[in-house]
């Protein structure tokens, strides 16, 4: 229902100009043509928490692919794509704002932990509602007529928000869509809001019953990679202790989480977000069911030759540069984590950026005849060079001279 809350000001203040008129226009042709339209969800947040608001999604009490054709045939807009099952639109205006129109929908889940099916496309904004994770996302905007910035709050969305509380809609939430769960960790870290008594006793039943081998992980793995790319490091100690890690089927490893975020802001990996979970998910056949892509895949390989591979044997800085050399940043950063050796660290910050000057050509021109010859010496000249005999170019070249003669 309408809560005596008005954004308008914090609109004028959080969206672009260009959106705002953009979103006027709308209201216009929303008027004249007797369609609701609304913001919904985490914009609404957003707006309400002072939040930078990048782009915005309008939401239609109805079909959405309908009124944007209003705004185009009024030449407002090009429609530039329409999803016909789910009834969106996406469209395009003068100033080049781009808006994505969906229709109100309703979801239903035939099975526990898979993806929904949208039941009943235009329904009321009520209903639509309904179908979301927390009650601080489930706020509606009105981009009416008369009530143009007026908070719509059906679940009580407001005072959570002005309490910091995280709380689910209905007591099937995680069972629905355990994502969810993840997604509080998100929030609750981004926000610094937390989970309400009965939302934290919810998500401590679901994960005990562990009966969550067989979901859709899609969902989880790209809420594990938007949180944990965030490199926050209570994430991650709030990922233990509350036992998240057990959805993925982790193993609780002895890390703070600001062990890993100082690794990150050192190293800059490529995959932050893996350095995270890799401390923590050893279960192949989850690894398998994330799909990772190759270089993904490859952190965890990486991962598990480093800890099965015996480091014991390892005397040399050669010997340590070929143990890690070939292996992701992101191994080894784990490895490290894991064990906490000094060997991971010693390459990282020395041994890696130790490289043979000389070129295979150059060895050519020095008169070293081509083929094996010339990989074994430049091993020779890196074996010298890490072990600090060898340090500049031309002691590369003489030590060349040295072997022909
Ligand atoms: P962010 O700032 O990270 O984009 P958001 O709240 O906008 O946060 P989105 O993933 O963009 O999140 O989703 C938009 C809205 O869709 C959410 O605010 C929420 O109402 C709803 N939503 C998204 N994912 C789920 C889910 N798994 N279950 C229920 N509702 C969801
Ligand atoms: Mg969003």
């Amino acid at each position: 229902m309408a809560s005596n809350l008005n954004l308008k000001n914090k609109m004028e203040s959080g969206l672009s100009k260009e959106i705002l008129d953009t979103l006027k226009l709308c209201r216009d042709t929303a008027f004249e043509s007797e369609y609701k339209i609304f913001l919904i969800g985490g914009v609404v947040r957003d707006l309400f928490l002072g939040r930078e608001i990048v782009d915005v999604d309008v939401t239609v009490e109805g079909d959405a692919i309908r009124f944007c054709h209003i705004l185009a045939d009024k030449k407002l807009c090009k429609i530039v794509r329409v999803q016909n099952d789910l009834k969106t639109a996406k469209a395009v205006f003068p100033n080049n704002i781009e808006i994505d129109f969906a229709s109100t929908r309703q979801e239903f889940y035939p099975r526990r932990g898979h993806l929904p099916v949208v039941v009943r496309i235009g329904c009321t904004l009520e209903e639509d509602v309904y179908r979301r994770d927390f009650t601080i996302n489930s706020l509606a905007l009105s981009l009416n007529e008369g009530s143009f910035g007026d908070v719509i709050d059906y679940v009580g969305g407001v005072d959570d928000l002005n309490n910091k509380l995280l709380k689910v809609l209905h007591d099937n939430s995680f069972n629905e869509d355990p994502s969810r769960i993840i997604r509080g960790l998100k929030f609750a870290a981004r926000l610094d809001f937390h989970r309400d008594e009965h939302t934290r006793e919810l998500q401590k039943v679901y994960i005990e019953k562990n009966l969550h081998d067989d979901i859709s992980w899609s969902r989880i793995k790209s809420e594990l990679k938007q949180t944990f790319s965030m490199n926050i490091a209570r994430t991650y100690d709030m990922f233990l202790v509350n036992d998240t890690y057990k959805l993925v089927y982790g193993e609780k490893p002895d890390i703070k989480g600001l062990e890993i975020k100082n690794l990150i802001d050192n190293y800059s990996p490529e995959y932050p977000w893996l350095v995270y979970l890799g401390t923590v998910m050893k279960n192949q056949k989850i690894i398998e069911a994330f799909c990772f892509t190759r270089p993904e895949k490859k952190i965890f390989t990486d991962r598990d030759y480093l800890l099965n591979n015996n480091l014991s044997l390892i005397n040399s800085n050669y010997d340590i540069y070929k143990f890690f050399d070939k292996r992701s940043v992101e191994s080894i950063l784990i490895y490290y984590l894991l064990t906490k050796r000094k060997e991971p660290l010693i390459y990282l910050e020395k041994l890696s950026k130790i490289r043979v000057e000389l070129s295979g050509e150059e060895l050519k021109n020095l008169g070293i005849e081509e083929g094996k010859k010339i990989g074994t010496l430049l091993d020779e000249i890196l074996k010298k060079k890490l072990a600090g005999i060898i340090v500049t170019k031309a002691d590369e070249q003489r030590f060349v001279r040295s072997q022909i003669k």
